[in-house]
């Protein structure tokens, strides 16, 4: 399959691109890694009349600290993350971003580009959700930054205007006494997940949970509506009976759909489990000395 004819620019500066986006409007598109928005060209599934490509902007790249938060540029390779010994410091990244498909494509895919692109099966945005990232965004009226939570909303879509580039991303470093955990079920290594889960827990210093985050992976909403407070651990040392009933409470009110890959019982049997599992692990390293 060959894409539709498109315009095709590549800026080296932000500026340029976002005047190039705002000048062509809901008729332009940021070409960041291409491994999500070639196949939906290839497929005529979007007709865009303009690219603009990111991949020579080099103010997008780059991997830092800032204000005690872990900063990524929008056009950094998932894989660079993966290997980054200062992006270690979220052991949640690491831990996930083996599960985003395969090294060939987390070396041209970019961290901007899969929050931008949304997809419901995709682990980053859970990721983003659960840690309370901030997403960094401007176009030619201004920047602005939004919660994680705030920037999805729902299938395929997020709160980015047309003209609007997503430009980075801050992760908080973790707190003492917090822990995190991942985990999924993919039919192959490198799928999509069938069902994944996400988990963040945060301990006093008596060992009592004072706040968690639950996100699930592909239930068939977005990364938005797919996160959970857990209430049932909130206010108590979470033990085996504690965790267990966050878990079944959380798979039982998510909204859940089948498709041809899973069954909605079997995808809602897979979040308990997989709930269980992360807020378990998550607990555990909130309790030893190096947190998560
Ligand atoms: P692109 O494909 O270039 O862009 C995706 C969309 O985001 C486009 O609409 C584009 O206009 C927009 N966009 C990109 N960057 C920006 C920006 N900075 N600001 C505003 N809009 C922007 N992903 C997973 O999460 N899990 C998987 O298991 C998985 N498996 C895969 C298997 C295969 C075979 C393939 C081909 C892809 C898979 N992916 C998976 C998708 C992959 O992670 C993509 O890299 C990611 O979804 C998109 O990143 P990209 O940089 O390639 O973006």
């Amino acid at each position: 399959m060959k894409p539709p004819a498109f315009a095709y620019f590549a800026p080296r500066e932000v500026e340029e691109a976002l005047a190039l986006l705002a000048e062509h409007g809901e008729d332009a598109r940021p070409l960041a890694g291409g491994q999500s928005l070639i196949p939906v060209l290839n497929f005529r599934l979007a007709r865009p009349a303009v690219l603009v490509d990111l991949n020579a902007i080099e103010s997008l790249a780059g991997i830092g600290e800032r204000g005690g938060s872990l900063h990524i540029g929008a056009m950094v390779r998932q894989r660079e993350v993966e290997r980054s010994p200062l992006a270690a410091r979220v052991p949640l990244l690491a831990e996930t971003l083996p599960h985003v498909a395969h090294p060939q494509i987390r070396n041209r895919g970019t961290m901007g580009g899969s929050l931008a692109h949304a997809d419901p099966a995709a682990e980053l945005p859970a990721v983003a959700v659960t840690l309370g990232a901030r997403l960094h965004l401007r176009s030619t009226s201004g920047a602005r930054d939004l919660g994680a939570r705030e920037f999805f909303s729902g299938l395929f879509s997020t709160a980015l205007a047309p003209g609007e580039l997503l430009v980075g991303m801050t992760f908080p470093f973790p707190a003492p006494r917090s822990g995190t955990a991942f985990e999924e079920v993919a039919r192959r290594h490198g799928d999509f997940a069938l069902m994944g889960a996400a988990a963040w827990v945060q301990l006093d210093d008596q060992g009592r949970c004072t706040d968690a985050r639950l996100t699930f992976v592909n239930p068939g909403a977005g990364a938005e509506s797919a996160t959970q407070s857990v209430a049932a651990l909130l206010g108590q040392a979470p033990d085996a009976a504690a965790i267990r009933a966050a878990s079944e409470s959380g798979a039982a009110e998510l909204m859940i759909t089948g498709d041809m890959h899973a069954s909605p019982a079997y995808r809602r049997h897979l979040a308990r489990v997989l709930a269980e599992r992360v807020l378990t692990r998550a607990c555990t390293r909130a309790r030893t000395p190096s947190g998560t």
